[in-house]
């Protein structure tokens, strides 16, 4: 065996229990990295990913700012508006982030209530670590949770992304965004 070969080691779902090479299973770390205690952790392919992403978006009851996913970047976060600030971002960056929430009120197109923000990496100029946003709402569209989690699966079949590490909207107002991990 090649030194490479260890990267391409097969591990299973732990739902479903089907056997893929490890790249193409997703890490879903529910703990945040323990900030939530008893958050699940599992090693899931994509259909049982998505399947738990969408439990953990639908049992959201706050706001979120949601970033497509980037298959350049292997994680996918989620930050509290509250903790952003100990964690590198500028402090009018989030203030701008808040701007970007859906007002109150609006609908989806399907004409439930909205209550995520769905926006093209270019509100960070493509580049989530560099902290540069020229944050406006142009592009931004304001989604139910059913139509959030259908944009979501879709960007993540047209990119083919696995993630090395995603977590999902808990808690309080924040951004849903793609990060180096
Ligand atoms: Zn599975
Ligand atoms: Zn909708």
């Amino acid at each position: 065996m090649g030194f490479f070969d260890v990267f391409k080691k097969e591990s299973h779902c732990a739902s479903c229990h089907v056997v893929k090479p490890k790249d193409q299973l997703n890490d879903i770390d529910f703990s945040r990295r323990w900030a939530e205690p008893g958050g699940e952790k599992a090693l899931l392919c994509r259909e049982c990913m998505m399947a738990r992403v969408t439990r953990g978006i639908k049992s959201f009851s706050g706001q979120a700012v949601v970033v497509w996913p980037m298959k350049k970047y292997g994680g996918y976060h989620y930050y509290s508006f509250s903790e952003m600030p100990g964690l590198e971002y500028e402090h009018d960056v989030v203030q701008k982030l808040r701007t970007l929430l859906e007002p109150k009120g609006r609908s989806c197109q399907c004409q439930k209530v909205a209550v995520f923000t769905w926006c093209s990496p270019e509100i960070f100029s493509n580049d989530p670590m560099g902290g540069e946003a020229h944050l406006s709402s142009a592009g931004a569209q304001y989604v139910c949770a059913d139509c959030l989690c259908q944009a979501l699966e879709e960007k993540i079949k047209e990119q083919d992304i696995s993630f090395r590490e995603i977590n999902v909207p808990v808690g309080e107002n924040g951004l849903w965004t793609p990060m180096e991990c």
